[in-house]
């Protein structure tokens, strides 16, 4: 299939063509054609799929015919559970839409009001923004939502995870009812559903194998790890590694995050930290230097990281499991983009047990553990269920590791206290048990017309 057999207006397939895009992803190919005949659609697509330009295409092409409706409230509205992943929407739009009139913006959290005042105050063709302050705008007056035609919920069960679902609830109750819905997310889980059938009507459903597919090109690995210190010798010994040339390192919490990028920062590493606590300049800033390679080592929390895309990325490393499996997905796919390869690492202590479990359930398998040598753990990870959920002939329903019955590697570990450096690239050791091989979100834009900075595109 090509992008001519849409019909889309010949601005938005320059700008397809000028984006170098040659065939629809699956995604594109099953989504385009419905929305454009003005359906409601339910979709399971993740960040990496192309999932963006399947809505914002005809999203666009909508936009080219002109609204018969007057007033100053958008035409199109986009709903996204973070500020990065609305910034990657909006650039998007600039990008598609570079060939078209349009005024576009984004209502995100942390922002300063002037300017979102102002770019409310004349008509709007599209919005992207993050729940909270659009409601705040809604509820102050600023803005309305009687000319929207097409809203769409992207990340929905982000959304729902975040606590959004009130504040969308209280979004949706104020747009036309003969609006067209489009509903994005990772999982059809049950809450999803729920949330689809209260604010679409009569939808079409999508379902992309989510689990596999854009992940084939990603080796995945598992260090078992006694301990914080632990887990901290091998994070060293994984970042002096020179095959290691961008990486994102999760953390569970923004504490974590920040003390390890000042510990990777102190021993002579480009690092930086990203979480929610960082105001979105900032935010903005560091994955700018992160696109630009002045930041080799990302340490961020989940909620920081959703939507970011940035190319290159050639390690995740999961110094700390997420608590829900669908993270996890989210995570990894930060590497292996754009055809590219990429090594997802985990690290999993005794206390994440039960989340690495959840994990290999849902990705139906089980994630192969390595040891370096030099740094294996001194307890044996005892998993009681692998991949598709099936227990092990023979193994006890117990979650522990450590406890009689495993091997322990016995091996003495030289110890390793926190104060140690972290490393250069002196002698890296490979992973004994297999291969060692390998493989900004821009600013939101407050308004454009026909020109855009190119600086804006990635
Ligand atoms: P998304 O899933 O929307 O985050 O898109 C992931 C990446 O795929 C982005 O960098 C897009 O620019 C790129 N992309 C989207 N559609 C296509 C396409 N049809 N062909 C090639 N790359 C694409």
């Amino acid at each position: 299939m090509t992008f001519e057999e849409f019909n889309l207006n010949p601005a938005i397939l320059k700008a397809i063509t000028a984006c170098g895009y040659t065939v629809p992803t699956p995604i594109q190919e099953q989504s385009i054609p419905v929305v454009m005949l003005g359906n409601d659609l339910i979709a399971t697509a993740q960040t990496g799929t192309g999932k963006t330009a399947a809505f914002v295409l005809p999203a666009l092409e909508r936009l080219s015919v002109p609204s018969t409706v007057s007033g100053k409230g958008p035409r199109v509205l986009v709903l996204t559970p973070t500020r990065e992943l609305a910034g990657q929407v909006m650039d998007a739009a600039c990008k598609y839409g570079r060939g078209m009139r349009l005024r576009c913006g984004s209502i995100l959290g942390g922002m300063p009001y002037r300017d979102q005042l102002r770019l409310l105050s004349a008509p709007v063709d599209i919005i992207v923004a993050t729940p909270g302050r659009l409601l705040d705008h809604l509820e102050r007056g600023s803005i309305r939502l009687d000319r929207l035609e097409m809203l769409i919920l992207d990340e929905a069960d982000r959304m729902l995870d975040m606590g959004f679902s009130e504040d969308m609830e209280k979004i949706v109750s104020r747009a036309p009812s003969n609006r067209q819905t489009l509903m994005f997310t990772a999982t059809m889980e049950k809450s999803v559903l729920v949330l689809a059938e209260k604010m679409l009507n009569n939808p079409l459903r999508i379902e992309l194998a989510v689990r596999t597919t854009s992940h084939e090109l990603i080796e995945q690995r598992l260090h078992v790890a006694d301990n914080l210190s632990h887990k901290k010798d091998l994070l060293r010994h994984l970042v002096s590694d020179t095959s290691l040339t961008r990486a994102i390192i999760f953390s569970a919490t923004k504490r974590d995050a920040d003390e390890l990028a000042r510990e990777l920062s102190r021993c002579g590493h480009p690092a930086a930290a990203l979480h929610g606590d960082m105001n979105q300049i900032a935010r903005n800033k560091t994955i700018e230097r992160m696109r630009r390679g002045a930041i080799r080592l990302l340490v961020a929390t989940d909620v920081a990281a959703r939507g970011l895309d940035v190319n290159g990325i050639s390690h995740v490393i999961n110094f700390d499991l997420p608590r829900f499996a669908e993270d996890y997905v989210h995570r990894i796919g930060r590497t292996g983009r754009a055809g590219a390869t990429g090594i997802a690492i985990s690290f999993v202590s005794s206390s994440e047990l039960n989340y690495l479990e959840r994990i290999e359930r849902f990705i139906g398998k089980r994630l192969p553990e390595q040891n370096i040598e030099g740094l294996a753990p001194l307890s044996v990870l005892r998993r009681v269920s692998g991949g598709n959920g099936a227990r092990r002939p023979g193994s006890s329903p117990g979650n522990r590791f450590g406890k009689p019955g495993g091997k322990p590697n016995n091996k003495p570990r030289p110890s390793t206290g926190q104060a140690k450096s972290w490393g250069n690239p002196a002698s890296p050791a490979k992973p004994s048990g297999g291969r060692s091989n390998r493989a900004p979100v821009n600013q939101p834009v407050v308004e454009y017309r026909s020109r855009r900075n190119p600086s804006n595109n990635p």
